[in-house]
């Protein structure tokens, strides 16, 4: 089976692996119990807080660990539900993750706005700095990247603004980090992220906050992570997230996405050519390198995603949360898609590990899966 569902879960790399092997092998010990084999695992978890607030260019205390982006999501929204005025608004871009949106939905009923993007699927900016010039929301929340259409989202642009207004600024990163120079992010007030989009273990994520900020938590019980989280540090999955990471930037530095890139171009080329009905979500827009979103001609998604599986490749119809519901992506309708073309886009994400040959096979296995669904009519028996 050849893999092109990476932005919803990817392969642990073997760095990763060892990485928590050696660390479960070596800290055995609970970071917050009082004797050495404790503390031994501690410094580990100290160590790879470091290591991971240096490559985000921010304090290590801002750093909270989590079990993955969801709850790190989720903390953020309930920290501002339960610190800001009981009138505070938040304003955050229409095409963020559902456990942004459903979460926001959750704390700030009747006081939300969407950011609207353009039809190329990028926050509008001005909109936002037009807006922001008569009001002050309690915080406004702009992914780095879209998990759909890889669309990269002006993050920086949108921090400046919020800045310059005194809004708190929060960005979900999990789609970019480990596909692209991660230095910078730390620069916002709240990122978040996990080590499962780039080749580290699920369950393991983390939260950055202000300055040694105290964010309110969302789970209690204990004293760890400055009393952030409650709960039992999970100290491979720490050191494997570093481990993967670390790869990653070395293979961005090394600039070794511009052919991945490449590929991905040509597929979409070659679907657009040899497709009827094709067009690729976000075409005219700066996108992730690994990510194509194809509105597919007229088969329903489902049915592409079973023939092409039957091929042997994975591929995705939306983000893997809402995989198996019947409603259109939100991402898609923001950008202005009908509900009808929205319900025929696949989602074809590759992983640093991909090969060309395997964009080419796709390319080939969909133009298939078309020519299957429609049979060349017998010309002599019509
Ligand atoms: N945010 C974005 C942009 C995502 O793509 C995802 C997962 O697909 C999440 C948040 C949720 O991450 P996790 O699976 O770590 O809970």
């Amino acid at each position: 089976m050849i893999y092109f569902d990476h932005n919803a879960t990817a392969p642990v790399i073997p760095d990763a692996r060892q990485a928590w092997l050696e660390a479960t092998e070596q800290f055995i010990g609970n970071p917050s119990s009082p004797h050495r084999i404790g503390m031994r695992a501690d410094a580990a978890l100290c160590d790879a807080r470091e290591k991971f607030a240096a490559i985000l260019e921010c304090d290590p205390l801002d750093i909270v660990w989590t079990s993955g982006a969801t709850e790190s999501n989720n903390m953020v929204i309930h920290h501002f539900a339960r610190s800001l005025p009981s009138t505070a608004e938040a304003w955050i871009s229409a095409i963020e993750h559902p456990c942004v949106v459903e979460a926001t939905q959750h704390y700030f009923p009747g006081r939300h706005r969407f950011i609207p993007v353009t039809g190329n699927g990028v926050i509008d900016l001005d909109w936002l700095a037009e807006e922001l010039s008569e009001k002050r929301p309690g915080f406004i929340g702009v992914m780095a990247a879209n998990n759909i259409t890889g669309v990269l989202q002006p993050w920086r642009e949108a921090l400046a603004i919020c800045r310059q207004y005194e809004v708190p600024f929060f960005c979900d990163a999990v789609q970019w980090l480990g596909k692209l120079p991660s230095n910078g992010l730390g620069a916002c007030d709240f990122l978040s992220g996990c080590a499962h989009k780039f080749g580290g273990p699920r369950g393991i994520g983390f939260l950055k906050c202000p300055t040694r900020g105290r964010v309110r938590p969302l789970i209690f019980g204990g004293p760890q992570e400055e009393s952030r989280r409650a709960g039992t540090e999970n100290v491979s999955g720490a050191l494997s997230l570093v481990a993967a990471l670390e790869l990653r930037e070395r293979q961005i530095a090394a600039g070794k996405m511009q052919e991945p890139g490449a590929w991905r171009d040509k597929f979409e080329t070659t679907l657009r050519d040899s497709l009827p009905d094709v067009a690729i979500a976000g075409a005219g827009q700066e996108r992730l390198w690994n990510t194509s979103a194809a509105l597919m001609p007229p088969i329903g998604a489902q049915r592409w995603v079973v023939k092409l599986d039957k091929l042997g490749f994975a591929v995705s119809i939306g983000s893997a949360c809402s995989t198996g519901k019947e409603t259109a992506s939100h991402v898609l309708l923001a950008m202005g898609f009908e509900t009808a073309q929205a319900g025929r886009v696949l989602r074809f994400s590759s992983g640093w590990e991909t090969r060309r040959s395997e964009w080419d096979e796709l390319a080939a296995a969909a133009i298939q899966v078309y020519a299957d669904a429609h049979p060349v009519k017998n010309q002599t028996a019509a």
